[in-house]
């Protein structure tokens, strides 16, 4: 099994230190430079009997009124080609935000499956947590909702496998 996971959040939620706990930093592809493509690879992931091909979606973090329509139709064709949309938001912000809500409202008639990764859980009380998760889970429909901490790797692994049984 092989396909390509857009990986999405607003700036600072934490997509690089995910990626790197997922690949490791000399593997992954990774660049901060702009790009008007379509897509960029981040990262390759090879697991046994299956292969993630993280990408970034140019134009999906970005508030519209800053983009031109062609570059919100470029983001749009990309989350309906990839077979699954990892969308990270962070629990030290407890509930959604305007640039979650942003994201939301880029995903809104999509079928493209989504996981959505509630990061940084290391910084808040493990108390906490269940009800953080509800909270962000209002943002819309997913496949599966995972509490990780990207930084220490916890939760990591359970995400890979789900995204694996998305392919
Ligand atoms: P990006 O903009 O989405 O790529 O976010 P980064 O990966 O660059 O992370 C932004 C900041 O959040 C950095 O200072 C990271 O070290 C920090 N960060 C990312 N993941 C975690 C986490 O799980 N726990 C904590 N405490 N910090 C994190
Ligand atoms: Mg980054």
């Amino acid at each position: 099994r092989s396909g390509f996971v857009a990986l999405i959040g607003r700036p600072n939620v934490g997509k690089s230190t995910l990626l790197n706990q997922l690949i490791g930093r000399k593997i992954a592809i990774m660049s901060d430079k702009p790009q008007t493509t379509r897509t960029r690879i981040l990262g390759v992931l090879n697991r046994p009997g299956a292969q993630l091909v993280f990408v970034d979606t140019p134009g999906i973090h970005k508030p519209q009124h800053l983009l031109g329509e062609h570059m919100v139709q470029i983001a749009r064709r990309t989350l309906q080609e990839v077979e699954a949309v990892c969308w990270l938001v962070e629990a030290p912000d407890r509930e959604p935000g305007p640039g979650d809500r942003f994201i939301a409202e880029q995903l809104a008639g999509l079928k493209t499956p989504r996981v959505l990764v509630v990061n940084k859980i290391d910084q808040v009380a493990p108390g906490e947590v269940p009800a953080i998760a509800a909270r962000f889970a209002e943002l819309g429909t997913f496949a599966a909702v995972h509490p990780v901490s990207a930084l220490h790797g916890v939760g990591v692994a359970e995400l890979v496998g789900t995204l694996e049984g998305l392919l």
